[in-house]
């Protein structure tokens, strides 16, 4: 019920900021969330995708969570303005962020932080389609791999007709090459998939709690009035807040079982966290234990 509640609030923020506009159907979880700027987020754990319009074209981060999202936002592109998609900008390499590539590029510019594309590259399944529902596999017809033109490092802007957008690299907070998209101006951050709203993250072996704590604290820092998770409905900074307390709490109890004298098996089997049992995807838990481990015993 008080995760409702919460979730209701964050959303009333982000409606106010829209009232303002012209209702205009861009189809399935297309949503404008400020002036010339639309996030698609169709399903509260599929991943968001950013159309951010601008006098000189567009800028898209992200490219959705299949085939079928990317084209629903090109088409949501084409009746918004007849302006080129210029930049894409990727927040991580996983494949429900940048599979989409393609659609875009040419003649898009793609973006992210270096280790962008060796990561992409290493990753790549070519018969990721051979298994996926008949819809998914027609939209991805013409499928190939869209790694980044341009890798940077630490930061980057990009200055776009009015708007600028400042890249910032997020390190070991969730893939291999992970950046916010921060737009001063318009207090608007796209927050990659550091911290997602209820919801567990997959917490990998080359991620660490400290640098994900430290990159949430960053992003909270910048003081916007929306975010827009990696992942699920855009809120305001209480997605940082809440991922923070949860990882606190996550250290703090894996850090009291080790004091007591307990194995990592043994605190993988009786570590309980039921304030967070409402989340999505429990079944990350383990990964998120064994980061926690690794940042109380420095193995
Ligand atoms: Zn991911």
């Amino acid at each position: 019920m008080k995760r409702r509640v919460r979730v209701a609030a964050g959303m009333a923020a982000v409606c106010a900021l829209a009232s303002t506009g012209r209702a205009q159907d861009l189809g399935p979880g297309i949503r404008r969330i400020a002036d010339g700027i639309y996030v698609q987020s169709a399903r509260e754990v599929n991943s968001t995708a950013g159309i951010v319009v601008t006098r000189e074209g567009v800028v898209v981060i992200d490219t959705g969570q299949t085939p079928v999202d990317s084209r629903q936002v090109l088409a949501a592109v084409r009746t918004l303005t007849p302006l080129p998609v210029r930049f894409v900008i990727n927040t991580e390499v996983h494949p429900d962020h940048t599979t989409g590539n393609f659609l875009f590029s040419p003649p898009a510019v793609v973006i992210n932080q270096t280790g962008a594309t060796e990561a992409m590259r290493t990753a790549e399944n070519p018969n990721r389609f051979t298994t996926a529902a008949p819809e998914i596999r027609a939209a991805a017809e013409g499928y190939r791999l869209v790694t980044p033109h341009v890798e940077y490092q630490e930061r980057m802007t990009l200055r776009v007709g009015e708007r600028t957008f400042e890249l910032l690299s997020l390190k070991n907070a969730h893939s291999e090459a992970d950046t916010a998209v921060w737009l001063p101006a318009e207090r608007v951050l796209f927050a990659a998939s550091v911290a997602l709203p209820e919801s567990l993250n997959n917490v990998r072996p080359f991620v660490t709690i400290p640098d994900i704590l430290a990159a949430t604290r960053m992003l909270r820092s910048l003081r916007p009035d929306v975010v827009v998770p990696g992942h699920g409905s855009p809120g305001t900074t209480r997605i940082f807040d809440e991922s923070e307390r949860y990882y606190t709490l996550l250290v703090e109890r894996v850090g009291g079982m080790v004091k007591a004298g307990r194995s990592l098996e043994q605190i993988r089997q009786e570590l309980k966290m039921p304030e967070y049992a409402g989340w999505a995807y429990q079944d990350r838990m383990p990964t998120n234990i064994d980061a926690a481990y690794r940042a109380v015993t420095g193995k």
